[in-house]
């Protein structure tokens, strides 16, 4: 039986592994926990799981907790997460926190030499490089969680990296893939969040809308496959049902399909490398609708194309990317800007802020906080 670790564990992600392992309990034993804010869920998926380590990250809710279940040991803060990854016996950590607080728990994984299951895509993007070269110096596995980056692993299969010609991620294109550009400045929080084909948290909805999610994960494939950016490719599938494509240097293209549930590349990395017997998800064929596939709009979706250009500059610039985005994504969320600022924003930043190749751990931790507070502060001076 697979012990394992789940940060994050209220959260869509974490919600929809808590699903997998319910059917799998004679798999997976979860031993240790984390939520941000919801205690109340944390505390009582403790209680059904038995999991006997828990950790709050929101330091802040310690005084809020008063019924803990016995013999459960619980801790506040980042820092105390940190302290428990490195102690506990664990075989895989499943990182489902979202956004750039996911990145000190991957590097501590890794550091013990626990195997990765990674849902935190920002890790890669602020870190990549310091995360892989972690990897290549540890007993860990990287397994992404990513249902796009579930599908490349799945199609290369036992075959090399260098027999992988071109990686293809596909892309829902999200609420607005029909809306006419001119009513993007009137989109509502609430449209954003209403994503056609995939049941997600807040801050990956709005990523999806903008398409700044795709730019993310081109960067993670590029750190996880060792591919170049220009050798990875997007297109518009609205149907989500090919998760990505693999071309061959022989010009042989395999796909992963399934209907789009996260339940299934979760359990994938979980199980990972082999695929195990689940009644959790069966796909009928015949019930799929028809797939198209169809070019990235640049007016509609700058963010992708931003995003794309700051993977090539490498460095620190993605990590400055990314703070910038999520300080954006939270002054729309609470409707200080609009839609279509979002993209202003971050760019605004790109231009603004200076480079660094091969930041330290120390360099992306302050920048990212330092951009994401300076964001917050003045975007009233970018527009
Ligand atoms: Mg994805």
């Amino acid at each position: 039986m697979k012990k394992i670790a789940i940060l994050g564990i209220t959260g869509s992600i974490g919600l929809s592994a808590v699903e997998v392992i319910r059917e799998h309990k004679n798999d997976f034993k979860i031993v240790l926990a984390s939520a941000n804010n919801g205690y109340q869920k944390l505390l009582s998926l403790a209680e059904e799981f038995n999991i006997l380590n828990l950790n709050v990250t929101n330091a802040s809710l310690k005084n809020k907790i008063t019924d803990f279940p016995k013999n459960t040991n619980i801790t506040f803060g980042d820092d105390k997460l940190q302290e428990l990854l490195s102690t506990i016996e664990c075989d895989i950590v499943l990182n489902a926190i979202s956004g750039s607080a996911g990145l000190l728990s991957s590097m501590t994984a890794i550091s013990c030499g626990i195997d990765l299951a990674l849902a935190n895509k920002e890790s890669l993007v602020m870190a990549g490089h310091l995360i892989m070269e972690k990897i290549n110096n540890s007993n860990s596995k990287l397994i992404p969680v990513d249902s796009e980056h579930s599908a490349i692993l799945q199609a290369i299969g036992k075959s090399n990296l260098d027999e992988v010609r071109k990686i293809i991620l596909t892309a829902s294109g999200g609420p607005f893939r029909t809306l006419p550009v001119n009513e993007f400045e009137k989109i509502t929080v609430e449209q954003s969040l209403n994503h056609p084909t995939w049941k997600m948290g807040p801050k990956i909805t709005i990523d999806s809308a903008t398409m700044m999610n795709k730019g993310l994960e081109v960067i993670e494939a590029k750190w996880l496959f060792k591919k170049d950016i220009s050798d990875i490719e997007t297109v518009i599938h609205p149907q989500s049902i090919v998760h990505s494509f693999v071309e061959f240097i022989d010009g042989s293209i395999v796909a992963q399909m399934s209907f789009p549930t996260m339940k299934i590349p979760i359990l994938y990395a979980l199980s990972y490398p082999v695929h195990i017997n689940s009644n959790i998800f069966k796909t009928n064929i015949t019930d799929l609708p028809s797939l198209t596939f169809s070019e990235v709009d640049q007016e509609r979706y700058p963010l992708f194309f931003l995003a794309k250009e700051v993977g090539k500059m490498g460095g620190l610039m993605p990590a400055i990317m990314n703070a910038a985005n999520e300080a954006a994504i939270d002054l729309f969320l609470e409707k200080k800007i609009r839609f279509d600022q979002i993209f202003k924003i971050v760019q605004y930043i790109i231009q603004k802020e200076k480079n660094i190749q091969n930041p330290e751990i120390k360099d992306i931790i302050s920048a990212n906080r330092e951009i994401y507070k300076r964001t917050l502060q003045d975007y009233l001076n970018i527009f």
